[in-house]
């Protein structure tokens, strides 16, 4: 079991340093997912402090997850969380941008939650290292409920291209013939694309 106090403390150091990790919501659906699919090896994309990569581990004790992390900020904090909550030979933590990383395990899950308009990038990048009929989960499919609104409504630039992108990845899978993907208003939206 994990220790509840060391996730509080988790859930409070995001919300102090505006470290974007899941809401409850979402963290509830990805948990829940991966014990109904008894999913035992993860690749996480954007492991930020490590709080969903060790939330996941939470589920079962041969859980393990493979997750990569950027910024070196975060990466330093996940370590240390890691440490904490003694999961060091169950997270392997891989401090690079993930555009640069090549894995050659297979897993049956990937959990995309980095650079929101770099989805489409990411999963055409790790989808070989998918097990046949394997799950590739995208976090903020709805980001913050902007992807909903007309693009013209957004002032900033920035978010305007950033939207654009969400949602030209959501044609993208929608499209995308070898997946069968459902998109969820779960969380802050997710995609769940299960390999046909
Ligand atoms: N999954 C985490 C939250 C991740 S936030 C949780 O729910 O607990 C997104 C993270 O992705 C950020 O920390 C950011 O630094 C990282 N990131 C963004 N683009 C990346 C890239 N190309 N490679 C590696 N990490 C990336
Ligand atoms: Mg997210």
């Amino acid at each position: 079991m994990l220790n509840s106090d060391i996730i509080k403390k988790m859930k409070t150091y995001a919300k102090d340093n505006n470290v974007p990790i899941m809401t409850d919501g979402g963290m509830h659906y990805l948990l829940r997912y991966i014990k109904q699919n008894k999913i035992k090896n993860i690749l996480e994309v954007g492991t930020a402090i490590g709080y969903s990569a060790i939330m996941m581990c939470g589920v079962a004790d041969d859980i393990k997850v493979t997750t990569i992390e950027r910024d070196e900020k975060r990466y330093l904090e996940a370590i240390k969380n890691i440490k904490k909550t003694q999961l060091e030979d169950r997270i392997h933590l891989i401090y690079n941008d993930a555009l640069n990383v090549k894995v050659e395990e297979k897993y049956d899950l990937i959990f995309i939650d980095a650079a929101k308009a770099q989805n489409r990038k990411f999963f055409e990048r790790f989808e070989r290292n998918l097990v046949p009929n394997g799950t590739i989960i995208t976090d903020n499919m709805n980001f913050h409920g902007l992807v909903d609104k007309d693009v013209e409504d957004i002032s900033s630039r920035n978010l305007r291209q950033l939207v654009k992108k969400i949602k030209e990845y959501r044609v993208f899978l929608e499209n995308n013939r070898e997946y069968e993907t459902d998109f969820l208003d779960t969380g802050d939206g997710m995609a769940v694309s299960v390999k046909k």
